[in-house]
């Protein structure tokens, strides 16, 4: 009879998995499915704690993100309801980075500045298309944010004031 690599293992949230242990040693199998099953959630578990907690993370989020909005009179970002709870996150992390990011008198004006830019381009699409990548700088963001309105978004709002 051949050495068993797959061993089914009660996970301590009592979830039982098959789980193939052909990398460990025959001799040390045994002692790792127990090891495994004592310390370990089963694969379902694991992921819906890791989405549970983001669930939560980004519930605190938008709940830190409308605090922003009132104090800066922010609009209420438009779009479909899952853009809007992403972009609204967006926004706030974005215009948060930047107002925190000022250190001198100048950078306290470039700041409301942005903000007051910021006012006028309500739409999630442009705060997803724009800010959403991880390795642009505080001075990237400012220079997106305040360069957006005479582009798109302003021809977009003249256009909805005055469609003729
Ligand atoms: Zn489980």
């Amino acid at each position: 009879m051949a050495i068993p690599t797959k061993y089914d293992i009660e996970f301590s949230c009592g979830h039982k998995e098959t789980k193939d242990l052909s990398k460990t040693a025959p001799g040390k199998r045994k002692a790792r499915s127990f090891g495994l099953g004592k310390n370990f959630v089963c694969s379902r578990c694991f992921k819906k704690q890791g989405h549970d907690a983001l669930e939560k993370q980004n519930q605190q989020q938008l709940v830190d993100a409308g605090a922003f909005e009132s104090e800066y009179q922010l609009p209420a970002i438009q779009g479909t309801q899952k853009q809007i709870n992403w972009a609204t996150r967006v926004r706030y992390e974005v215009l948060a980075e930047i107002v925190d990011s000022d250190e001198s008198e100048s950078d306290q004006r470039t700041a409301v500045h942005v903000i007051d830019v910021a006012k006028a381009i309500p739409k999630a699409g442009w705060w997803l298309d724009n800010c959403t990548d991880k390795s642009l700088t505080v001075d990237d963001l400012i220079e997106l944010i305040t360069t957006a309105v005479e582009d798109d978004a302003g021809r977009d709002e003249v256009q909805l004031e005055n469609p003729f």
